[in-house]
């Protein structure tokens, strides 16, 4: 199946237990009680756990380095030292999980909820108290925690758009994921490892939605003509398709049969596929007129009006993105 690849390395490590602690009871008619160090707490795991809103591996690129906390060392009077906290990694569906150094894979996170113990932190130590004996009745021993676990981690996940552009050269593609995705400081726009389209991810609250830009289709695509019909098959299995028609060119009327027909004869599922369409640049002169045009032509699809340099229609734009990618 067609995706885009993404792919981090990030290195965990899990907690170190606590020591042991070494101290004796001391009450006011024993100068010398017995032993009473308390354990050491276990130092925390590391787990990767999969988050059905997420869709990219940009957090992780954000932070390369995960750490559980350590146990806390056992205290006098037989108190245990404190576990240490988990360190919890939230990955997409679709991720694996691989050793940076084999490329063995270790887990293949599916499912929502799915979890995944990579690194089990290290046992907390015995107290001293645990060590007296008949013979030893003060014994100066405890045992140190155990050291955690480090792995260096390549992750790798297919990315699925939910959206993809589709509109002739020119038609404003490129200039909008640029502008959706530097609205929003939390949306990445990053060169992925193959060559391939642009993504951008919008996020919305917990929610994201990729968005695919894929370089112009040109009349006869389908046949083989241009790039464009390379990439149509990095969009087979998004939600939905976005028809960008630029409003100011000449073809603002034909535009949409062109690019629908490339669409069809690609595949049927393409064209069966949720979809608007866009007029694009409404900031230029006898766009308006040219979108009622297309509107009149068009009675049954939804057509949107933008300007990204004018930001017209693009609150109308995103919740409407927000339902196509449902
Ligand atoms: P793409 O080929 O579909 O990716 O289109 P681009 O995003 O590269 O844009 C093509 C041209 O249209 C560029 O010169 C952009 O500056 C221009 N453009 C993009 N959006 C707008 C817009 O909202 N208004 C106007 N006036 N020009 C735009
Ligand atoms: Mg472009």
């Amino acid at each position: 199946m067609q995706g885009f690849a993404d792919e981090t390395y990030i290195e965990v490590s899990s907690g170190r237990g606590g020591d042991g602690h070494i101290s004796f009871r001391r009450e006011k008619y024993v100068p010398k009680g017995g032993p009473d160090g308390g354990d050491g707490g276990k130092g925390g795991d590391v787990v990767f756990v999969v988050k059905e809103n997420l869709k990219t591996l940009v957090h992780l690129r954000k932070k390369r380095i995960f750490k559980a906390e350590n146990g806390e060392n056992g205290k006098k009077a037989r108190k245990h030292g404190k576990n240490g906290l988990d360190a919890v990694i939230e990955v997409p569906p679709g991720t694996l999980i691989k050793d940076s150094e084999t490329d063995k894979i270790l887990a293949d996170m599916v499912n929502t909820g799915q979890s995944y113990k990579i690194a089990s932190g290290g046992s907390g130590g015995n107290g001293n108290w645990h060590y007296k004996s008949s013979i030893k009745q003060t014994p100066r021993y405890a045992q140190p925690g155990k050291p955690g676990q480090e792995f260096r981690l390549h992750i790798e996940l297919n990315i699925i758009a939910d959206i993809g552009f589709v509109g002739l050269p020119n038609a404003g593609k490129s200039s909008l994921l640029r502008r959706l995705t530097n609205a929003n400081p939390e949306v990445a726009a990053y060169a992925f490892t193959t060559k391939i389209p642009n993504l951008g991810v919008l996020r919305l609250g917990d929610t994201d939605i990729v968005l695919a830009d894929i370089p112009g289709i040109i009349e006869g695509a389908s046949e083989g003509a241009g790039m464009g019909i390379k990439f149509l098959k990095h969009i087979s299995r998004t939600r939905a398709l976005i028809f960008m028609v630029d409003l100011s060119d000449e073809k603002y009327l034909e535009a949409f049969d062109i690019l629908l027909n490339e669409v069809k004869n690609f595949s049927e599922d393409l064209f069966m596929k949720k979809r608007i369409i866009l007029g694009t640049k409404t900031d230029l002169e006898g766009t308006k007129e040219h979108l009622k045009e297309l509107e009149a032509k068009y009675p049954g699809e939804k057509i949107i009006g933008i300007s990204t340099f004018a930001e017209d229609g693009l609150k109308d734009l995103i919740r409407e993105m927000t339902v196509l990618s449902a």
